[in-house]
């Protein structure tokens, strides 16, 4: 856990997101701006900053995030429609928020390129 990391916050209880999912080591809320009608960020509870922390150690957080997310999508619905999975690493991609985290997007039809 880090100590000022919104993120770590929420895996504590201290702040509390709108929980969609959560297993040993997922958390899984809605995001507080979406841009779909579906959009949730799973988190790992183990305190990485970013995609650029992980590591042959700790790769299982890989598999249980995107295992999370294709559970989250069947909840809503969408598994068939389609969704989209999205790590932000760094400045470049926008990243704003550094505990690693995986957005999940759905419920309208996306775009490609990401802008
Ligand atoms: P990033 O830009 O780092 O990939 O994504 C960070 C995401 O966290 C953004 O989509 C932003 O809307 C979301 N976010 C920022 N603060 C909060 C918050 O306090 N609660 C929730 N639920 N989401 C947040
Ligand atoms: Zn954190």
């Amino acid at each position: 856990m880090a100590a000022e990391c919104l993120f770590c916050k929420m895996i504590s209880g201290t702040i509390k997101p709108q929980t969609v999912y959560e297993d040993d080591k997922v958390l899984a809320f809605k995001d507080i701006n979406p841009q779909a009608p579906v959009h949730v960020l799973l988190v790992p509870k183990q305190h990485l900053a970013t995609l650029n922390d992980l590591d042959a150690k700790n790769a299982d957080i890989v598999g249980a995030l995107v295992l999370a997310a294709k559970k989250v999508a069947d909840d809503y619905g969408i598994s068939r429609s389609g969704y989209r999975t999205v790590i932000n690493c760094n400045a470049d991609a926008g990243q704003s928020v550094f505990h690693l985290h995986m957005h999940l997007l759905g419920g309208r039809l996306m775009h490609w390129p990401p802008g």
